[in-house]
Parts: structure tokens; sequence; C-alpha cells
């Protein structure tokens, strides 16, 4: 067990039958970087059950929050799903992952595109006052393909932007832009048509994407991340990883079995 804190379920909430989000105690000798993952899970037995989960709160917050897929037969969700206030779950020690700001060269705005829960490691970003020094203006995409799925929307325009710490930098410097692909909604289609079509860009009122001036993370689906990447590789954007910081970063969202 030496890798692994046991930490306690503070509070859980459900978004949908397929999404919910919950959040737990925190070791304080925890650390990680905004945007990283880690590896969390149940034990079960002889050996633990873990997966890897994107880390929704900020490194400066005394708890950790995740943001969850139910999986209906998934080894790890099936269960995760029923978690309720006291229950223990185990978190890995150590953090890891791309989608850190160091690992972006300087520019001028920073797009964060996410899919699903794709979205959960921006929610660690976009409370970084250090990303806010870096950019101009945070530009955070959520796709999905139902309005009940765009998780978090209330708390990123109600309540981030009273913040205490991060809510002038919020109401100046954050654009939120959710677009669903199946309902009636402000905002629709696939983040990549509203990309290649120019349409995001005429809604925030910001140019075109520049390699030589915009950065971007993206985090979504198998699928998402190829089509994306070769639209910003196209348009001469540059991959960046650890210890090689360049124009974009990715990171799955979960991994195709
Ligand atoms: C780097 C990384 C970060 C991740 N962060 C998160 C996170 O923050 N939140 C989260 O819910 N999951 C996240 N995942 C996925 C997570 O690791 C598990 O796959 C997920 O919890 C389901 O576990 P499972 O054992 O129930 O099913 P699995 O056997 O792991 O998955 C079964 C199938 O379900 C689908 N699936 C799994 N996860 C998702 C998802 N998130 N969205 C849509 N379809 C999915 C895939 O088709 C997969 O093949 C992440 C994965 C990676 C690689």
């Amino acid at each position: 067990m030496a890798n692994f804190n046991q930490e306690s379920v503070l509070n859980v909430h459900h978004w949908t039958d397929n999404l919910f989000s919950f959040t737990t105690t925190r070791d304080p000798s925890f650390r990680f970087r905004n945007g990283e993952f880690v590896m969390i899970g149940l034990e079960t037995g002889d050996r633990p059950l873990m997966r890897a989960y994107s880390v929704a709160s900020a490194n400066y917050e005394p708890n950790l929050e995740f943001f969850s897929i139910k999986v209906p037969d998934g080894p790890l969700t099936s269960r995760l799903q029923h978690l309720k206030e006291g229950d223990q779950i185990i978190v890995g020690r150590k953090s890891t992952g791309t989608l850190v700001i160091d690992n972006l060269t300087n520019g001028r705005n920073l797009y964060l595109i996410g899919t699903g829960t794709g979205l959960a490691p921006f929610l660690s970003v976009i409370k970084d006052p250090a990303t806010y020094g870096r950019f101009e203006k945070i530009v955070l995409l959520h796709g999905c393909r139902r309005v009940v799925e765009l998780a978090y929307g209330e708390m990123i325009t109600e309540k981030l932007p009273q913040d205490e710490l991060i809510g002038e930098l919020i109401r100046e410097q954050l654009i939120y832009y959710p677009t669903v692909t199946r309902d009636p909604f402000r905002n629709r289609g696939r983040i990549t048509s509203l990309i290649t079509s120019g349409k995001l860009f005429s809604d925030i009122s910001l140019p075109n994407l520049d390699a030589a001036k915009d950065r971007v993370m993206i985090c979504g689906s198998p699928a998402l991340l190829a089509d994306t990447k070769s639209i910003l590789i196209e348009k001469g954007f540059e991959e960046g990883n650890h210890g090689q910081a360049a124009d974009f970063v990715v990171e799955k969202a979960f991994a195709e079995r």
C-alpha cells in the first residue's frame, strides 16, 4: 500500500445517469501540478483496482475533486458510481501528465479543448493564477452531446467569477464556450467543425488560431485528439511534451480497450 494514500469521500454529485463528481480528503504530502492525472481506485480483495483520473481541483485546494464517467459494465466505475460520503478510495502518491502550462511556450491566448470528462484537467488549469499570468485570454471549450452533460457550467459562470483568489482573473481573462451536438443550445456543433468553419472565433471575437501566438491543450476521445491534432499541425503548430515545451499538448480523456 506504500504507493497509495487512503482518502475519505466527502461529497458526491450526480450530474446525469452517466456522469458524476466526487470530492475526497487530501493527504497533506500529495503534491501535483494543475492539469495532471493520478491513479485512483478501490481495494478489491487481493489487489487494488486502479484507473487514471485527472485531478479536477486546483493544487492549492485542501480537498481533491474528480469528474467521472459511469461505464455500465466498467470494472472500476460500475462500483465507483455507488460511492457515498465516508467511503474510502485509494489515490496514488504520484501525479503525471502533459496538460501543464510548463509544457507550452509563451503565447497570446490559450485554448483548452475538452470533450466529456476531458473537461476535468482544465477545471484545475483555469483555477491556477499562473495560467492568467502566462496568457492573455483563456478560452475553455467543452463539447458534449447533450446540454445536461455540460457539467460545471454554473460553477464556471457563477461561482468562479466571485472567487476571492481568482475571481478578477476569471472575469477579465476567461472565455467559456460550451457546445453540444444533439440538443438545441446557443452553441452547437463539434469543436473541430467550429474551429475549421471559423464560427468559434467570430462568436468569441478573437482572431483565428495562429501558431505564432496561440497555444492549445486538448483532452478528449482518441478521435477528437487525432482530428484536432491534424488541424493544428496543418496550421504549423508543434506538439510539446515533458522536457520539450511547444505550441500544443494532448492527453487522452480515456483509453479505448
Ligand atoms: C490520462 C487519463 C486520464 C483520465 N481521466 C479521467 C477522468 O478524469 N475521468 C474519467 O471519468 N475517466 C478518466 N479516464 C478514464 C479512466 O481511466 C477509466 O477508463 C474510467 O474510469 C472507466 O473505468 P472502468 O474500469 O469502469 O472502465 P474501463 O475498462 O477503464 O473503460 C471501458 C470503456 O469505457 C469507455 N470510457 C472509459 N472512460 C471514459 C470516459 N472518461 N469517457 C468516455 N468513455 C470512457 C472507453 O471506451 C473504455 O474502453 C482517464 C484515462 C486516462 C488514460
